[in-house]
């Protein structure tokens, strides 16, 4: 990049809004899909809107590449600057701007971290909803463009259903404000479009999102199973009787070895084949109602004991072991591979099944803990990617495993996102024409395919290589 531009960029943001050292670049190369690889030339961390904007209009005038960036979390490859070009990340940019506990909402912007937002509005017997494992790191901001989910979307919703407005500096500098909280939006829902978008719409810098009010009552039970086929079939169960806990989770014996070995240990059983975590909020007689039909499946199921935290401390513990689980994993192997895949959830046992063999069949190693109420599976192979021939098999196995659950009626993705992860996969679940219809989305808002090129839409529908081999 030519130093006039890198001057112009600096005069813009300070000194501490940009990264040029290679050594402090190595951070952005990739997300927390450390199989793939590239290193910015630049990143810019803006304050405002109105810097990100200003930044903008200069990488347009420039036709430089922008990737958007939260924290880095993401597991599909969404941050990682596959064509080069900068990264535009959201970590200066983490006020709480407004807070309205009578209408129930907040503005934030996008680089808050997920928990945050609950922290600042627990007082006011308030939430946010949307909780994924890694709430204490991701960014709001990330969360919206990828529509993350989390244990307790079951009941809630993923992200898309609590983002009321949002402000977004589009590819050219200028500014989009459709931060207005309306219930009903009129005119088309552009908002709705923007989430899930993955960081190719746009930066968005400020988020409106919905409050939930505190449940009266949250109980959390434990069911220990000698079996990971009846923890599955308990969930299926479940779901056929119409009963609504906030969060069904499984963890298979390998995750529970691994988190009892780890900081996360939350005193799962080391003998269990599954846990499933369950958790009921609402008025205290739903609640009970609902916890003794709950109980009444699982023992049907087989399950050995079932347990109930006896207190707030008990239940963060257990809830802490769950969303420690990726990280625990650490122990078994220097690298993971997080697929997320989503399939019928009266076929939880059938697929997780069909993910033990394929794993099994390319010499894997393969933890299972998922958001089973959702239907939505992480398959987990721990690798190590100094080993070439185990990262060729991992990506095998990723790609089987797509195609068994495609098959099956599922779908590519619960919740991470496509990303670079499963481009080409896309074309399993969409024809060329819904394709098309995408790009044609895509173009809409970024005619010049210059934010976060290379992702989601297969290179050989979009306008994608065309532009890529324009001179930047
Ligand atoms: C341990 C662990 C547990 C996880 N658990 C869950 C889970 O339960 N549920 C779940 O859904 N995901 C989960 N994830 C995946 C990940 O945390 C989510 O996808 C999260 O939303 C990413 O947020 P981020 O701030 O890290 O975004 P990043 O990884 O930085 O970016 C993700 C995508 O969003 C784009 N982006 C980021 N910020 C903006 C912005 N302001 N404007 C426009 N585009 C932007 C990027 O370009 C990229 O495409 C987990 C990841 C880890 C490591």
């Amino acid at each position: 990049m030519r130093a006039e531009v890198v001057h112009e960029l600096r005069e813009i943001l300070g000194r501490a809004g940009l990264i040029s050292e290679p050594g402090r670049l190595l951070t952005y190369e990739c997300d927390g899909l450390a199989l793939l690889h590239e290193r910015p030339e630049l990143v810019l961390l803006p304050r405002t809107t109105d810097e990100c904007a200003r930044a903008l209009r200069v990488l347009h005038r420039e036709k430089i590449a922008v990737v958007g960036r939260g924290a880095g979390t993401g597991l599909s490859g969404g941050a990682t600057p596959v064509k080069g070009g900068v990264v535009l990340g959201t970590a200066r940019m983490r006020d709480v701007l407004e807070i309205n506990a009578v209408d129930r909402y907040a503005r934030v912007q996008a680089g808050l971290v997920n928990v945050d937002l609950t922290l600042a509005v627990e007082e006011l017997g308030l939430f946010y909803a949307p909780d994924p494992s890694s709430q204490h790191a991701c960014t709001l901001g990330g969360n919206a463009a990828e529509n993350s989910g989390g244990p307790h979307c079951f009941k809630h919703g993923s992200t898309t259903r609590h983002v009321l407005g949002l402000v977004i500096v589009r590819d050219d500098g200028s500014v989009l404000d459709l931060s207005r909280p309306a219930v009903d939006p009129v005119g088309y829902d552009l908002v709705g479009l923007f989430v899930g978008s993955e960081g190719m719409f746009g930066i968005a810098t400020e988020i409106t999102v919905k409050l939930t009010p505190t449940p009266a009552v949250t109980e959390t039970l434990l069911a220990i199973f000698t079996d990971l086929d009846a923890a599955c079939d308990s969930v299926s169960d479940a779901i056929a009787a119409r009963l609504e806990p906030s969060a069904l989770e499984i963890l298979d014996k390998l995750t529970i070895e691994a988190v009892e070995a780890s900081v996360f240990a939350a005193g799962y059983p080391k003998q269990a084949e599954a846990v499933l975590l369950i958790e009921v909020e609402g008025a205290e007689a739903e609640v009970e109602m609902t916890l003794a039909e709950l109980s009444r499946i699982v023992k049907q199921r087989g399950a050995i004991d079932v347990r109930r935290a006896r207190s707030a401390a008990e239940r963060k513990k257990l809830w802490a072991g769950r969303k420690g689980a990726f990280g625990a994993m650490g122990r078994i192997a220097p690298d993971l591979y997080v697929a997320d895949v989503v399939v019928p959830r009266t076929k939880l046992r059938e697929l997780v099944a069909a993910t033990t063999r394929i794993a099994r069949e390319k010499r894997l190693k393969l933890a299972n803990v998922f958001h089973a109420g959702d239907g939505n599976l992480h398959p987990n192979i721990s690798y190590d990617r100094r080993d070439a021939d185990e990262v060729a098999r991992v990506l095998r196995a990723g790609e089987e495993i797509m195609r068994v659950v495609v098959a099956a009626g599922g779908s590519l993705s619960g919740e991470h996102g496509i990303g670079i992860e499963k481009q080409a996969a896309m074309s399993l679940v969409f024809g060329d024409d819904d394709l098309r219809a995408m790009c044609r989305v895509r173009d809409a808002w970024d005619p010049e395919h210059r934010m976060n090129p290379g992702k989601l839409i297969p290179v050989h529908v979009c306008r994608e290589m065309r532009n890529a081999e324009r001179p930047r």
